[in-house]
């Protein structure tokens, strides 16, 4: 069985590298990685803790890439790729453009296209930004859907999928959190050396992260006004924020947090370093999916700024809340988290709705099962 798994940024990578892992175990599947490398350095990152070499790598990333001519230089960069290689079985992760590109360049060359992370949705398509799109129209191309939770598997019934070609296997993120604090205990590396320094004793961090489109210019200028007052009138607190690299973001953090004292802007962590952060955090606030899916694993209670959310699980389960971009909203859910314990402790002891950390060896024993039938 010839599989090929294909992405481009750095959240996929991290999802997909425990089921490149998996694949390799097993002496029935030839397995071969391809990077579009939509995302460069944060995407080597990932490669190298887990140690993964791409077989082929597109390498298309480009300054001010736009997203009509990356789905492009993706689709276009793909054939050769796929006329070379021959996969019976296709990997596309959630909700990337480079997701949708591959799954349209997969199903023009006869491979069966899996959907790992399939069904999230949040039934808002609001152009120009690409998730819901992307994830619909991967979904729309897919043969296979391994959908994380029940509430995924139901979205792809109600768009007529079906039932067969869904399997329900918990998110890919948990087994690759369980990969990396099994390695990163044993690593004693600069990067986290230098966070241990970073941080006062005592002061509680409230860890922060965001990147999406949606949030590009006022819901930054936003969220950073909120981070800003937080800093300011909590002095036992102390902020840590690796920017993302997409100069939509980091112009506007750095211009507007650089110097607040308690903020600390930092660049983008590796992996490793990010989980041993986040375990040393006491609240998280993002935008970030994967990093709502970890963080119950954690037991640490995430404040997700954002408007709307295709991860209504977490919300359901109450270890996350969904506080959008406001900036009163922000500083008053924020203060009220960092004072009442009783709402922490009950926010941080919950389950994570997200999986067991096996969802991989489950995605495998399925295709092997349709390839033996
Ligand atoms: N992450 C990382 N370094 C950082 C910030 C996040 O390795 O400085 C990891 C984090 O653990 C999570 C993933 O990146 O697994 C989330 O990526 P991102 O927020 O960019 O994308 P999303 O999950 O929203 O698609």
């Amino acid at each position: 069985v010839k599989n090929l798994v294909i992405f481009g940024t750095r959240p996929e990578a991290i999802k997909m590298a425990p089921l490149i892992k998996e694949f390799e175990q097993r002496d029935q599947f030839d397995t071969k990685v391809c990077v579009t490398a939509q995302h460069r350095e944060m995407l080597d990152q990932v490669l190298t803790f887990f140690d993964i070499t791409p077989d082929y790598d597109l390498d298309l990333m480009t300054a001010g890439q736009t997203l009509h001519g990356l789905t492009a230089r993706i689709i276009n960069g793909l054939e050769s790729v796929l006329d070379d290689y021959h996969p019976d079985f296709v990997y596309v992760h959630g909700d990337t453009t480079t997701s949708m590109a591959a799954s349209i360049a997969a199903f023009y060359s006869g491979a069966k296209v899996c959907h790992v992370e399939a069904g999230l949705r949040t039934f808002v398509k609001s152009s120009p930004f690409p998730e819901e799109i992307n994830r619909q129209i991967t979904g729309r191309i897919a043969d296979y859907h391994f959908a994380p939770t029940e509430t995924s598997k139901k979205n792809l019934l109600l768009e007529n999928i079906d039932d067969q070609n869904i399997l329900i296997t918990g998110n890919t993120v948990i087994d690759a959190l369980h990969y990396s604090t099994k390695k990163a205990i044993l690593l004693e590396t600069d990067e986290i050396n230098a966070l241990k320094k970073l941080i006062t004793n005592k002061k509680k961090i409230i860890l922060v992260t965001g990147h999406r489109r949606e949030n590009h210019g006022k819901g930054f200028e936003n969220i950073c006004n909120a981070l800003s007052n937080i800093a300011n009138s909590n002095r036992d607190v102390q902020i840590i924020y690796p920017v993302h690299l997409n100069p939509k973001v980091k112009d506007t953090v750095y211009d507007l947090l650089s110097s607040v004292e308690n903020i600390h802007l930092i660049p983008p962590l590796s992996y490793e370093a990010f989980i041993w952060l986040m375990s040393h955090s006491y609240i998280i606030l993002t935008d970030s999916g994967g990093v709502q899916e970890e963080a119950p694993s954690l037991g640490k209670p995430v404040l997700v700024l954002r408007e709307n959310t295709e991860r209504p699980e977490a919300v359901d389960a109450g270890t996350v809340l969904l506080v959008g971009t406001d900036t009163d909203k922000i500083i008053r859910e924020t203060t009220e988290l960092l004072n009442d314990k009783k709402r922490y402790q009950a926010m941080a002891e919950l389950h994570n709705p997200y999986g067991d950390g096996k969802a991989c060896a489950r995605i495998a024993d399925f295709i092997e099962q349709i390839t033996h039938k």
